[in-house]
């Protein structure tokens, strides 16, 4: 059992208007009440109360700290447990004063990162697919990423995981009955049903297999390559996206010598754009460098987008890239569209199609509506808004959910095969354990430690 107290600060370090500390178990009430005075002794203080008053010395009861105390008790707290929060003022020396404080006392220890998590999933008050979203809560990037975490903290993957795992415990019990009863001769009507019954389970992991690519994106931000001759206008681009001037703007070719990265949101898609030295070959060692960066940065790149500029005829070096560039999702950037215009625009037709072509001009911070657009469009097929926020976007659960899939083919060939019903359930028996995994039934002790490692202290 779970019987020791835990206690961290749940605020960053540093300096802040407040911090908190929480503290979670048996003697949190006991504990901080010993070194709180107030008009009403913690240990009366009813649940989801707050409690203005001092935190003193015991020995001296000399007033250390003003504070609110906030007091939750079990079940119904974050962990299950008894759990109070201290609100100090900000500032390390006074949160760690209080701190000190507490660990003094007999019953308390310091928690380990996200132990107040792990103790959430433990008591079952959450699942383990929840817990990961509070990770990924604290870690997201982009709004959108964190309603996605914050729908999956509700448990919305966990429904849909239940649902499909129902289906298969009723297929099992389906099995059963056959297996009990084989005098009713119904073993091809189950053979029907198995088939029906992993068919819709199949096609449930399917539908969230084919969020995790956009559930990707949506955490890590899509990996974005600038790419194209000096001085068409890259780092414009970059600027004129990013609506700062991060990267030097110049005149002279090949000033963008290294990568500079910069974070977009785009129409709530979360874009890490990379600035590349202009993509050719140069007799400058420095600039060298810079242009095997950027040829790395293309090959890790998600989406590409390709400046020419419109004001020049096309160069031989962009006929080069543009074909080296096939089979890759590449938006071309016709720039400067404010100048008189010189790109033959039909010559780019021949490599990508016309909806990947866009015209802007990055100086005058024209048509950058349309990139936005086309992004959009590239990666959420235009259905960005369409509110269905159940993304799958952990490796592991992409993993287990693979593997569900794969076990209830196999069963599926079986079947069709015409093998015992019984080899047949050990699969379905295997994908249930699998998508149970996900939320953490029949998930390992060591993983369980390791996912929660993951914390920081005081979640
Ligand atoms: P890079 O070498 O590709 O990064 O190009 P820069 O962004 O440094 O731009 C090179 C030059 O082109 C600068 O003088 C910019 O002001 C200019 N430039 C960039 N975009 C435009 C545009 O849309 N219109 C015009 N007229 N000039 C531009
Ligand atoms: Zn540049």
């Amino acid at each position: 059992m779970l019987s020791d107290t835990i206690a961290a600060i749940s605020t960053a370090v540093g300096e802040s208007g407040i911090a908190v500390i929480r503290v979670s178990g048996p003697e949190a009430i006991d504990g901080v009440g010993r070194l709180f005075r107030s008009r009403l002794p913690l240990t009366e203080a009813e649940s989801h109360t707050v409690h203005y008053g001092f935190i003193i010395r015991p020995k001296t009861e000399d007033k250390l700290e003003e504070v609110l105390v906030s007091v939750f008790r079990a079940p119904r707290s974050f962990t299950t447990e008894d759990v109070v929060e201290i609100s100090t003022h900000g500032g390390i020396i006074s949160v760690k004063r209080v701190m000190d404080l507490l660990l003094e006392l007999p019953d308390i220890r310091l928690a380990e990162p996200g132990e107040f998590t792990k103790r959430a999933f433990l008591n079952g008050r959450i699942d383990l697919s929840q817990a990961e979203a509070v990770i990924d809560l604290i870690r997201s990037k982009s709004d959108r990423a964190f309603s996605v975490a914050l729908k999956q903290v509700d448990g919305e993957l966990s429904r849909k995981i239940h649902q499909l795992r129902y289906t298969l415990v009723e297929t099992l019990a389906h099995i059963e009955v056959n297996i009990d009863y084989p005098e009713h001769d119904v073993e091809s009507m189950t053979t029907a049903f198995i088939k029906a019954k992993c068919d819709e389970v199949t096609q449930g992991i399917e539908g969230l297999l084919r969020t995790a690519e956009q559930g990707k994106v949506l955490r890590e931000g899509i990996t974005t390559a600038i790419v194209g001759r000096p001085n068409v206008g890259k780092s414009s681009l970059l600027n004129a996206l990013a609506r700062e001037n991060k990267a030097i703007v110049t005149d002279i070719p090949g000033t963008t010598r290294d990568v500079i990265e910069e974070y977009v949101t785009i129409n709530n898609i979360p874009l890490k754009l990379l600035d590349t030295a202009g993509i050719r070959e140069t007799m400058d060692i420095v600039e060298q460098i810079g242009v095997e960066r950027s040829r790395a940065a293309v090959l890790e790149a998600d989406l590409i987008l390709l400046v020419l500029n419109g004001a020049e005829p096309l160069h031989e070096d962009e006929l080069q890239l543009m074909e080296q560039l096939q089979g890759r999702s590449v938006l071309v950037l016709l720039n400067k569209i404010d100048l008189p215009q010189q790109l033959d625009r039909a010559r780019v037709l021949n490599y990508f199609p016309e909806n990947a072509v866009v015209e802007l001009s990055a100086k005058q911070l024209e048509g950058l509506d349309h990139l936005e657009d086309a992004i959009s469009r590239l990666f959420f097929g235009g259905e960005l808004e369409s509110g269905d926020l159940t993304y799958v976007s952990n490796v592991r659960h992409i993993a287990l959910l693979k593997k569900a899939r794969q076990s209830l083919a196999d069963a599926y060939e079986a079947a069709d095969a015409g093998i015992p019903i019984d080899i047949m359930q050990i699969d379905i028996r295997l994908a249930w354990e699998q998508l149970g995994e996900v939320i953490g039934d029949s998930a390992p002790d060591a993983l369980i430690d390791q996912i929660f490692s993951q914390f920081c202290l005081g979640k």
